[in-house]
C-alpha cells in the first residue's frame, strides 16, 4: 500500500475566505430557512396550478410528446401539460403537451410572461 498523495480535494481556507463565510453567517444574506420559506410562498401563491397538474395527469396521463415541436417525453419532465390560456379551467381541451422550450415561447407570444 503506497498512499497516493496529491488531489485530496481539501480546500485551504484563506483569510478572505474565512471572512466571507463570517459575513454570510452574520445575517446579511438570506438564511437557508428564509430561502425555503420563499420557495414555499411561490408554490402556495398558486395552489390551483399544482391541483391542475394533478388533475390533468389523472385524466390525460403522461404527455407522450410536445404537440408543437414533437419532442418526445423520454425522461420525466421533458414534456408537460400546459394550460393554453392560464385560466386553469377544468377543461381538458385547454391543456396541451408542451416541452419547457415551447411552453416558454407560447407564454411569451400570448403575453403570459413578463419580459
Ligand atoms: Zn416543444
Amino acid at each position: 500500500m503506497s498512499g497516493i498523495k496529491g488531489k485530496s480535494g481539501v480546500y485551504k481556507k484563506t483569510e478572505e475566505h474565512k471572512r466571507k463565510i463570517g459575513e454570510a453567517n452574520s445575517g446579511h444574506i438570506h438564511s437557508r430557512e428564509t430561502r425555503i420559506k420563499m420557495s414555499l410562498i411561490k408554490l402556495t401563491e398558486n395552489p390551483s396550478y399544482i391541483a391542475m397538474h394533478v388533475w390533468v395527469k389523472k385524466h390525460k396521463g403522461r404527455p407522450e410528446k410536445c404537440s408543437i415541436c414533437g419532442k418526445l417525453n423520454k425522461k420525466r419532465g421533458q414534456v408537460h401539460w400546459a394550460n393554453k390560456d392560464h385560466k386553469y379551467a377544468r377543461n381538458l381541451e385547454d391543456y396541451v403537451a408542451m416541452c419547457p422550450k415551447c411552453h416558454k415561447k407560447w407564454d411569451m407570444e400570448h403575453g403570459f410572461t413578463k419580459q
